[in-house]
This record gives C-alpha cells, structure tokens and sequence, in this order.
C-alpha cells in the first residue's frame, strides 16, 4: 500500500501540469473566474481539483467537478479518491443519474453536468459548493451550456448577499477547463476571465488515409487492427466507434478473428468502454496488457477528451460519432451517426502521441477530411430543449429567451421545444410551469418519460411503466450474434408480443425473473445478461424515486407497486401519453407515416414490429442511417390518439 502511494505519487509529479499548480493555485484564489485550457492528458480534470483542495479552497464547501458522461464522471473519481488515499465516497466522490457515491463529508465530487443542473433545484445558490469547475468545456454540451449561465449568475447573486452583510454566504469560484485553444469565447464570457495555457506533452502522430471510402468502417476497423497487431511494434491500440453496439459487435469478430492468429504472434485483447458495464471490466482499460499481448480498447468518443488511457501508440478513426440532433423538419430528437469535426478528428489523431511517436489510421480519405466542419456545432444549437427549459423554469427563470445563454438557441427550436412542454401539460397558456411540469422537472427523466410516469399513476400501471422505462434505458437487452442470428430470433419468438416491443420487453423480463436470471437461461435464450442487471438497476432507483418523492400526501403520489395485471393496453396508453410525437399511421401503399411532419419511417428490423402492418404506431426512438428507422415500436389504434393527448391534437386540429 506505501508502495503504492508512493508511486501515485511520483506519477502525479510527474504530469506536465504539475509545474503549474502554484501559479493556479495562486490564479484561482485571487480571481472568481478562471480558464484553463491544457492538452488532454496534461492532468487538468485529475489534478486541479486535488491542487484546490491542498491549498484550502474547500474549506467552506465542496469542489464540484462537471463533465458530460457519467463514465468519465465514475473513472475520473476512482482514479483521484486512489490518489488522495480515500476510500471512494469519502473525501472524493461521485454522482451521477442513478447512482451517488458522494458523502456529506466529500470535498472533491465529480458529477454530470446533469445532476448539477437537479441540485440547483434544492439548492439555488448551490450554496454547498466553493468552487464549480465546469470541465470539458469544448464540448458544449447542452447542459453544461445552460451551466455557464447557471453559476454565472449564483456566483453574482452570493457576491451580493455577501455585500449586503450576509456573514453566512461564501463567494463562489469558478473554473472552466477545455482542451481546446478556443477559449476566448469562455473568458469573454466570464467578465474577460484569465485563460492559463497548460502544455501537455505531444510526439509525432503519423496520418495515414485510406484511398478509397469505406463502405463498412466495422469491418474496416477489424482488418486494420489485425493488420497493426501482425506488422507493428508493440503498443496498444485505440478504436474510435459510435455506440455501445458497435463496440460490443466489434468485440466479439476480434474474439472470433483472435482465434486464427499464428502462435507466433501474441493475443490481441479487446477492452470495450462505455456506461452500462461494470467496473472491474472498466478498470481493465488502465492495466498494462500481459507480456506478450496487446490490448484493443473499443471506445466511443469518450476517449478523445474524457479520459486519458495509457500505452496508446495506434488509433484507428471511423470518423464517426453518434450526435444528439433536433430534426427540424419533423420536430423530433433523435440520434444521428454523424462524421465528426476536424478539431475531433485532430483530438482523435492526438491520443496516439502522448508517450512516444504514433500511428493513426483514418478509415476516411483526405478528401473527406477535408469536407468536413472544422468544429461540432455547440449542442444548443440543433438539441431538444425541452429538460433545459423545464430546469430553467424551475429554477426561476421564467423568459427562457432572455436566459444569458453563451450561444443563443434558434427562436424556432426554442418555440417548438415550448409547445411540446405545453402539449405535454408541463406549461400552461402564458408558458408558466404547472404543477405537472414543476414535477417533471424533479424526475431523474426527461419530459415524455416524466408523463408516463404520471399517467401511470392516473391508471394504475406503474410498475409495467417503470419496468418498461428501465427495460428502455438500455440499448438493448437482447443478443444478436450475426453468427447465429436465426437462433436468436427463435429464442426471441418466446416472449415476443403482437402488440409490439414495450410488451415485448415487458414478457422478457418476466420470464428473466421467473428464472432468476439464470447465466445459463441467458446464454441459452441470447439475452444480454449484463443489460439485464442494469435494467433492474435502473428500475431499482425509479422505484425508490416515486417512493420518496411521490408519496401519498405529496401533489402528485405514485404507488410504484401499482400493477394492471394482464390488463396491458393501458401501459401503452400511459406510453402514448409522453409519446404522441412519436407516432405514425399506416398508408394506403403500405409504408407508415410520422404524424409530426409526414415523414416516412422505416421499422428497425430489430423490431416485433418489422415487416408487420398495424393501423397506428408509437415508437421510441428515430435513427437515422440509410433512411429513418424507428425503433421500440408497439402498435395502437388510432382512436387512442386524441384522448392520449387533447392539447396537442386539439391544436393539430384546429
Ligand atoms: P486531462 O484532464 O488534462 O485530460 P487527466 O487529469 O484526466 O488529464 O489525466 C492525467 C493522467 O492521469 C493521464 O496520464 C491519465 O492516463 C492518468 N489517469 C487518469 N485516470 C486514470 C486511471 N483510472 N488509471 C490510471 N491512470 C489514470
Ligand atoms: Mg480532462
């Protein structure tokens, strides 16, 4: 254990940052607001809060850390509780949708940007934090936007009860890190704050392009990787893809492909990374790989700016990402495989560089490189706004146009975003928050899923309701292994619902609890036993949600072990109640037709659905590769529409 702390000690001294930490020390004290921008893995997100604390900034509350994943947020608060020497939930902790490891007694916490956003709800001077340090700052997510103006105006407002004589009130320090240059915009922002640059250290990173585009950029990766692992020296290699699916699918052709390498040649390991895992698995991705091996780490872009793995020599760059878009035509959210930045693809090339000259491999020509953007338009600029004007209303602020956002968001996306909250009966006409939207804005669930829930508790259906969110909170709970693909199917057919995939599900589950969740039962019926145990996770927390903050004397009281028995149409009601949006009908030359927008959308073939003809349907999710495919479809009839939502077909109507 000495030996231990002594080497993370040694290796904290030894990060570019280090030589900086008086002078940061020395900058946020005297300053209220501070930006720091330092090349990934310079030591920013691990350090700095650590620095803060050592020279007694915590003294009269917690140093918040922010940052847009939940992974990061997990990783970054092991790593840091490893090097004060704390257990985890102690002096460092973290806290994240669904999942707090944090303490009264925390004096370091990572969190989402998200579950900020919910403590300023409770707490509107967020009067529990003496420094917020708003990390991945280039990312600009939506939520971390709408924090910029958040804290900006706390830290004025407790400046101003401090002026008025309030003896009780501290100020508040903010930091904003980024990992980009371009931080003028966030200094400009913050009352011309300080920018400190912090190098970091960089070798040479060789780009090599293909020639021809790729059709299959999976395929693409699994050739290049075994290409690297047979002709280059050691080092590991990083695998930037868009999604937990891929990732897992990519894993299991290494696995399959790793089988047929010569003996001469060592293993090549794959180490996926992304949220619902657990995290001896997750910690896997900082230990050296054995002698002889090599390690493949398959990551989503959290690997460009979130966290900093080790050992990296080779990236391999799909130069693709999955965004959060607003299709504007249609008015709905939706998830878009998208080509990335030029800044991330730089980013991307960079992780290749960090402890020796490196390799990366762009499976896109020069070309398209070239084409595209130079940076990824700040997420409040193409998002549904819908969460971030429920906590801004809730927190006060009742013109949300005239919110001092950094990037102003369209007036368009703005309006429509509101007109949903008002179909969804969170606004009333003047755009007030009511009583249904003051508790929408509480659940640990965005807006349409906050309806379910409320609707479920009107019919008495919420546990089939929580079920079948936690169910959704996965990508999916069943395997498709393109091997057995048919056997699969098979299996499937078992639990498979005519009325389509929330019951589906709903089937699934049951039969996974009525054998326990047998590893066996899973492996024999192709269900991702692992998604499994999250999804009871999840239904875990939503239970113990309604339990305490919906009780019976509360406004709005949700018996969580409501059940509807065999009754299951009113689930898909209550679904249909935050789903309206998301529902099409059926037309005369057999295609369906979204309701919002006349878009015509495909079933995902992954669907109970797909292939099958039903008069009205309600889906879940629109993706958009080849064209728009809907996925978690179940059917409806028609007539359920207007009574589902008065407000927003009465307004269709008229
Ligand atoms: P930055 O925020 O500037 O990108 P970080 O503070 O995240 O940098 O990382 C600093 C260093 O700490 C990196 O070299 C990274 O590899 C190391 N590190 C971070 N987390 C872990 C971990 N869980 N295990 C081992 N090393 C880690
Ligand atoms: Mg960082």
């Amino acid at each position: 254990l000495v030996q231990k702390a002594k080497e993370l000690k040694k290796h904290r001294q030894s990060l570019p940052i280090f030589s900086a930490r008086d002078v940061i020390i020395k900058e946020v004290k005297e300053n209220a607001c501070v930006v720091i921008v330092g090349e990934t893995g310079s030591g920013k997100t691990t350090q700095i809060p650590q620095y803060l604390l050592e020279s007694g900034l915590a003294a009269h509350g917690t140093i918040a850390v922010t940052q847009p994943r939940r992974v990061a947020a997990i990783n970054l608060a092991k790593r840091v509780a490893d090097e004060v020497g704390t257990p985890l939930g102690q002096k460092v902790g973290y806290s994240i949708r669904f999942d707090d490891s944090s303490s009264k007694d925390s004096l370091i916490k990572y969190m989402t940007d998200g579950i900020m956003l919910r403590e300023l709800l409770s707490d509107r001077l967020l009067l529990r934090y003496s420094v917020i340090i708003l990390d991945e700052a280039h990312e600009r997510t939506l939520r971390t936007d709408i924090l910029f103006g958040m804290v900006k105006s706390i830290q004025k407002q407790r400046q101003d009860l401090i002026e008025k004589g309030r003896r009780d009130i501290q100020p508040l320090k903010i930091v904003i890190m980024s990992a980009t240059l371009d931080a003028e915009k966030f200094s400009e922002y913050f009352y011309n704050a300080k920018i400190m640059y912090i190098s970091g250290r960089q070798f040479p990173v060789k780009i090599l392009n293909t020639v021809e585009p790729q059709a299959d950029y999976v395929d693409a990766a699994l050739v290049t990787a075994f290409q690297i692992h047979q002709e280059e020296q050691q080092g590991d290699i990083l695998i930037f893809l868009t999604g937990q699916e891929e990732i897992e699918s990519l894993e299991k052709l290494i696995e399959e492909y790793a089988v047929d390498l010569p003996p001469s040649v060592g293993k090549l390991i794959p180490c996926p990374i992304f949220a619902a895992q657990d995290s001896a698995t997750q910690q896997r991705i900082f230990e050296p790989a054995p002698l002889g091996t090599r390690k493949v780490i398959l990551a989503t872009n959290i690997a460009e700016t979130s966290i900093t793995i080790p050992n990296i020599r080779y990236v391999i760059d799909t130069g693709c990402h999955k965004s959060r878009g607003y299709n504007a035509k249609i008015g709905i959210e939706s998830l878009l495989v998208e080509p990335i930045s030029k800044s991330s693809a730089r980013q991307r090339m960079g992780r290749a560089g960090r402890e020796a000259p490196g390799l990366c491999f762009r499976l896109y020509t020069e070309d398209s490189f070239d084409q595209l953007e130079e940076d990824a338009i700040p997420e409040i600029k193409r998002c549904n706004l819908e969460s971030a004007i429920l906590s801004l209303k809730a927190t006060g602020i009742d013109d949300v146009t005239r919110f001092d956002f950094m990037d102003r968001p369209s007036k368009s996306g703005l309006l429509r975003s509101l007109e949903h909250l008002y179909a969804l009966e969170a606004l009333d006409d003047q755009g007030n928050l009511t009583d249904i939207g003051k508790q929408m804005a509480a659940f640990p669930v965005d807006p349409p899923y906050a309806k379910v829930l409320l609707q479920s508790a009107k019919m008495e259906c919420t546990k089939e309701v929580i079920e079948i969110i936690s169910l959704l909170s996965v990508d999916s709970i069943f395997l498709a292994p393109s091997a057995k693909r048919e056997e699969a199917n098979e299996a499937r057919q078992k639990f498979t619902s005519i009325d389509g995939d929330h019951l589906t599900l709903l089937n699934t589950l049951r039969a996974y609890e009525s054998v326990k969740g047998d590893r066996d039962w899973c492996r024999e019926n192709f269900i991702n036993a692992r998604h499994m145990r999250h999804v009871l996770d999840v239904r875990k927390q939503l239970i113990q949600f309604c339990e305490r903050t919906c009780t019976p004397s509360s406004t709005f009281p949700i018996d969580p072990k409501k059940s509807c028995g065999h009754d299951l149409e009113i689930v898909l009601k209550c679904f249909l109640a935050g789903f309206f949006q998301n529902t099409a009908l059926l037309q005369p030359d057999s295609t369906y037709k979204s309701i919002l927008g006349g878009l015509t959308v495909s079933i995902h073939p992954s669907s109970t659905l797909f292939g099958k003809k039903r008069e009205a349907i309600m889906y879940n999710e629109l993706v958009f590769t080849t064209k728009h495919y809907i996925r978690g479809v179940s059917a409806l009839e028609s007539a359920w529409l207007p009574l589902a939502a008065p407000k927003y077909f009465g307004q269709r109507g008229a």
